[in-house]
């Protein structure tokens, strides 16, 4: 027989929705609605996602500046034979939110842990991204420092796998212009604001991403994947979709290019017949 969820004493690591509240699932609602205290993130934040969802709770904080210290009151709820829901602003609590720590230490003192999985931006982005999903290196933020940033990107060069990283939209520009750099030219996907109504992928690939978005502002939520260092190979044959070829002309033409001097650039950045591209912009 299944167990009654939420069940007294244990730990539920909650996936709420990404962007779209349809994607809440009808398990994460059930047990949202019936625990007996949630730790979120933003109280007020999750506070009114919840009240949307029209799900009433007793909420506590539960963030970066006080995950160490809160560890010992959240493991005192669960002792204490109360059911604690541990959500965060979006998606997955644990991946690039806090979780991991209270998680270790739930387990490290006997108690039962289960997570209601739901939407998960690095795994949405993948999928949806055309690379390679069979092996996959996901790390989150990069360290903010240049140096550092860079030297995790050299680490990073030789991986085969198709590498997934979090960035913020002001950091975009340069986390592009970093794997220029350091990776070349591979292939990659930006997605925007996933499961949202501007919801956007920008490729297929790093130089017409860093031309994108040098001149539309990156604005949102982004996740970028990219080709493992076996993938670059294949750049040569990434089918170019004719709607992103015919949009970075425009763009190149609204900032300033005349059409032959537009064509003639995406040509050197894509090794597309310049003809080709002139013909788009005839059609
Ligand atoms: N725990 C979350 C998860 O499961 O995906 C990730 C939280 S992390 C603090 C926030 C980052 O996730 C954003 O800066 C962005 O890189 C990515 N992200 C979250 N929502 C997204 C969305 N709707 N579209 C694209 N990326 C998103």
């Amino acid at each position: 027989m299944v167990r009654a969820e939420p069940a007294a004493g244990v730990l539920y690591l909650v996936g709420t929705p990404i962007g779209n509240l349809g994607d809440l699932s009808p398990r994460s609602r059930q047990v949202l609605q019936n625990v007996d205290r949630i730790a979120c993130e933003d109280t007020r934040r999750s506070g009114q996602m919840l009240a949307q969802l029209g799900i009433k709770a007793r909420l506590l904080s539960f963030h970066q500046r006080n995950e160490t210290s809160r560890i010992p009151q959240l493991l005192e709820i669960i002792t204490n034979g109360e059911s604690l829901a541990v959500i965060s602003d979006a998606g997955l609590p644990g991946i690039s939110d806090p979780g991991e720590e209270l998680v270790a230490a739930a387990l490290k003192t006997g108690h039962e842990v289960i997570c209601i999985p739901g939407p998960c931006a690095l795994i949405t982005a993948l999928v949806i991204s055309g690379l390679p999903t069979r092996r996959f290196c996901f790390e989150g933020f990069l360290p903010v420092k240049q140096n550092q940033r860079r030297k995790r990107l050299q680490e990073l060069a030789n991986d085969p796998r198709t590498l997934i990283i979090y960035e913020s939209p002001h950091r975009l520009v340069d986390l592009l212009e970093e794997l220029e750099s350091i990776l070349g030219n591979r292939p990659l996907q930006v997605a925007r604001e996933l499961t949202k109504h501007h919801e956007q992928q920008i490729g297929p690939n790093v130089v017409t991403a860093l031309a994108h978005f040098r001149i539309n502002k990156p604005q949102g939520e982004c996740t970028v994947v990219i080709g493992g260092a076996s993938e670059s190979k294949y750049l040569g044959l990434y089918p170019w979709n004719q709607v992103v070829l015919i949009e970075t002309l425009k763009e190149l033409i609204e900032t300033g290019s005349s059409p032959s001097e537009a064509a003639r650039i995406l040509s050197k950045n894509t090794g597309m017949p310049r003809r080709q591209l002139y013909a788009l912009l005839c059609n």
